[in-house]
């Protein structure tokens, strides 16, 4: 789950990493008044999206007086914000951060991330910050800088210096910034996230060492024990589909292709996946009902894959193993009733109860294509989806 910069912002105060200091918005009136509440004589004005790349996008703008702050919050407030990370559509722009601007002398790069390879929270930190890292990271990896944390010491007093001296951070400013790098790895512990980003971190001109932006996304699977993150949720920012899927306990991942994807089990849905796409076709979408997948959630299912206008066809991909082909055919057979399918439907069934289930989709009436495996299955849908309108 991923949540606003000012939202980032104020759990990472909590923890002792210094930002400046900014108020959430929703108005161009809200705007002028933060701006006043902040004093000062520069602001900046930034939208708040769950994505990265807002400067490059227009979506981050210094205001050197009240009519700036004004002008800006006017024109970045319900704008469709385009970034490398929004997709070509963009993301529209529903609040705004005004903040205080701060005096940019360097920009760094500070990252925490789970790192598969050596099971450890990972820091990675650059002299190169404020750009993208991912174009750092293939031009000059040399100037990435990684340690793996030790779960049980933290991140360590030395390793937060050396991480601090290998990105220039000036001997004055070191403790600073390790206070920082602790911070950030504190709160990323302790709020089970999955990635924590700072970019940039800056040094002022007066040497001290600033959070300018910040970045967080939280593992999923442990929210259940942090009802203080849940309700940071802003579910405008996430794909509808996605956020409808998730009442149902479904879980659906929206893709670019147009064959839609029913199928019990991750395992087999990647596989189902991978062999759609080796005979030439494209998966709409993600989708795993699960092992005790009901015919309501089937019928959810299919609504869910059928809001996608790019829908060509769809392939049911089920193995029935603690679920029963027979259940499952009644529930195919009573979504697509209710639902009245407007494209080709490939099912292959496989496991417990298999040619009772076949036999009650042949029942049915309905134009429902039989895969006998999943390579005739997967043949079989995207032949539907190249001849379908
Ligand atoms: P994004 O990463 O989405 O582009 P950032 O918050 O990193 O958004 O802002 C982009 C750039 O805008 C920063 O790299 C920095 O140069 C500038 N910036 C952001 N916040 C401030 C601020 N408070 N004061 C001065 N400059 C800022
Ligand atoms: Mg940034």
């Amino acid at each position: 789950m991923k949540i606003h910069e000012y939202q980032a912002k104020e759990l990472l105060r909590q923890y002792g990493v210094v930002t400046p200091r900014g108020i959430p918005c929703f108005s161009v009136d809200e705007a002028e008044a933060a701006a006043k509440t902040l004093g000062g004589s520069v602001w900046v004005v930034k939208a708040q999206i769950h994505a990265g790349g807002r400067g490059k996008g227009g979506g981050v703008k210094v205001a050197k007086s009240m009519a700036d702050v004004k002008s800006y919050a006017s024109s970045i407030l319900g704008m469709q914000l385009k970034t490398h990370q929004t997709g070509p559509e963009g993301q529209k722009v529903r609040r705004l951060l005004v903040e205080e601007g701060a005096d940019i002398k360097k920009e760094l790069y500070v990252g925490l991330v789970v790192d598969r390879g050596t099971q450890r929270v990972v820091l990675m930190v650059s002299s190169e910050g404020g750009m993208d890292i991912e174009e750092v990271a293939a031009h000059t990896p040399e100037k990435i800088h990684k340690v793996a944390i030790d779960p049980v010491l933290g991140l360590t007093d030395a390793d937060a210096d050396d991480m601090a001296q290998k990105i220039g951070v000036p001997a004055a400013s070191v403790p600073q910034a390790r206070a920082m790098l602790q911070g950030l790895y504190k709160a990323f512990d302790a709020t089970d996230a999955s990635l924590a980003e700072i970019n940039p971190l800056i040094l002022t001109g007066d040497g001290r060492v600033i959070a300018l932006d910040a970045k967080i996304d939280f593992d999923g699977n442990a929210l259940f024990r942090h009802p203080e993150l849940v309700v940071l949720r802003d579910v405008e920012e996430e794909d509808p589909a996605e956020v409808e899927a998730s009442k149902h306990d479904l879980n659906y991942i929206q893709l670019e292709g147009n064959i839609g994807c029913l199928v019990n089990g991750a395992g087999l849905a990647m596989a189902s996946m991978d062999i759609i796409k080796l005979y030439g076709g494209s998966p709409a979408n993600f989708l795993d009902v699960g092992g005790s997948a009901t015919a309501e959630k089937v019928t959810e299912a299919f609504k869910i894959m059928l809001r996608n206008p790019e829908l060509k066809a769809i392939l049911v991909n089920i193995f029935g193993g603690i679920m029963k082909c027979d259940v499952i055919a009644h529930g195919i057979v009573a979504a697509a009733r209710q639902v009245s399918l407007s494209v080709p439907l490939v099912v292959r069934l496989e496991g417990t109860n298999v040619d009772l289930g076949k036999k009650i989709l042949a029942d049915s009436g309905l134009p429902i294509i039989s895969g006998n495996n999943m390579a005739d299955a997967a043949q079989k849908v995207v032949a539907a989806a190249k001849g379908a309108h």
